[in-house]
């Protein structure tokens, strides 16, 4: 059913965790990944040798979402490459979590920055190309705790709350133009991002979900597969919550 040759797939924060899970599933299925990710060059070009060894072209950008310049030049550069972007997965994301008293206004503003705005940005720089070949795949990694909150979050939760707004909005503005806009809200998976958190503290959201294990970042990836896919052309504006049951709707 999932059939991404000749796509090109725009992977944010893709130099590990759930993003390199997305970069390496799509490339499955015949998609070319782009790699952009902060991390070091030394790490991306890793992320590209362990995807060429699996059979897959792929190519990375060091880039910062939150700079708007290193994004467009990214955008030009893959159309002047490959001539369209069909996939753009925002997926690139921090947290620096603090009760809301003691947070810092700069850990605020980066956790805002990155989330959301390197959304906004990411999404800004393709949605032109998209447009005029009338065909995209947007799909953006929200957050359970952006449904249902987090204490020691405000930062976090609110950008992946933003995040589901602003997906239903600019579905309703697309999709006309033959472009879908989705998001993930994922609930807790077994990446850098939750790994060095004390074992008391996954033991306690363990507890809170049905499956009984943490989610594996493949298993967001196939996900993001299928929203890419010929098959999901009439899914736009939902949130797919894949949480092992921990929130049902
Ligand atoms: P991760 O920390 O393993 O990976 C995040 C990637 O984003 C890293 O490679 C990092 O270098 C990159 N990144 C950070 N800031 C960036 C920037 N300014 N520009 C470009 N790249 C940047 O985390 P993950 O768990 O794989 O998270 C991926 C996404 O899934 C994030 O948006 C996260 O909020 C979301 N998410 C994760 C979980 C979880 O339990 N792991 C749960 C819900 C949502």
């Amino acid at each position: 059913m999932v059939d991404l040759r000749n796509q090109i797939a725009i992977i944010t924060g893709a130099g590990r965790g759930i993003g390199f899970a997305t970069a390496k599933i799509l490339g499955g299925y015949g998609a070319t990944p782009i790699i952009c990710d902060v991390l070091p060059e030394s790490e991306l070009s890793k992320t590209i040798d362990h995807l060429q060894s699996n059979g897959i072209d792929s190519f990375s950008y060091r880039v910062d979402v939150t700079n708007k310049e290193q994004i467009d030049k990214m955008v030009q550069d893959v159309l002047e490459r490959w001539g369209h972007i069909d996939i753009l997965v925002n997926n690139a994301g921090l947290t620096r979590d603090a009760a809301l008293l003691r947070m810092k206004d700069e850990d605020w503003h980066l956790v805002l920055n990155v989330c959301l705005q390197g959304t906004y940005q990411c999404t800004k720089s393709v949605l032109k190309s998209m447009v005029k070949r009338r065909y995209g795949r947007i799909i953006n990694i929200s957050s359970v705790v952006g449904v249902i909150g987090n204490a020691g979050q405000v930062n976090y939760s609110s950008a992946k709350a933003a995040i589901i707004g602003f997906t239903k909005s600019l579905a309703r503005e697309i999709a006309s133009r033959g472009i879908t806009v989705n998001a993930i809200a994922p609930g807790f998976f077994d990446t850098d991002m939750t790994r060095n958190l004390p074992e008391a503290i996954k033991e306690g959201w363990i507890n809170q979900i049905p499956v009984g294990r943490l989610g594996q970042p493949e298993e967001i990836a196939e996900a993001v597969a299928f929203l890419s896919s010929q098959a999901a052309a009439y899914i736009t504006g939902q949130t797919l919550h894949i949480n092992g049951g921990m929130v049902m709707y």
